[in-house]
């Protein structure tokens, strides 16, 4: 039987900080192809394209990967830290 990997992110906790987003984004920045970076390259999809070419983004999910810093840090991303403490994913791979 083989697992998605929506089901193996499915079973990974996550501590979310709703008082302290860890990342910012500009939704509304305006070249395509840095937005297109983002909804194409984080592994657990968090960024979504609107019909009106803004971005869809919440933190909540996110797995600490750092994809979108790197490819974006400076552009649309405003802002990448790692969630304080206790906060943030807990993989859980069984
Ligand atoms: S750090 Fe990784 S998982 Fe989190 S939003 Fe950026 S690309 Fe997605």
């Amino acid at each position: 039987m083989s697992i998605t990997v929506e089901e193996k992110l499915g079973v990974n906790k996550y501590f979310v900080d709703e008082g302290n987003a860890h990342i910012e984004i500009d939704p509304a920045y305006p070249d395509m192809k840095e937005k297109m970076k983002l909804v194409n390259a984080c592994p657990a999809g968090l960024y979504k394209l609107n019909e009106n070419e803004t971005l869809s983004f919440d933190y909540a999910g996110c797995l600490e990967c750092g994809t979108c810093r790197i490819l974006c840090l400076g552009t649309v991303v405003k802002k990448w830290e790692f969630p304080e403490g206790t906060m943030g994913v807990e993989f859980r791979y069984g």
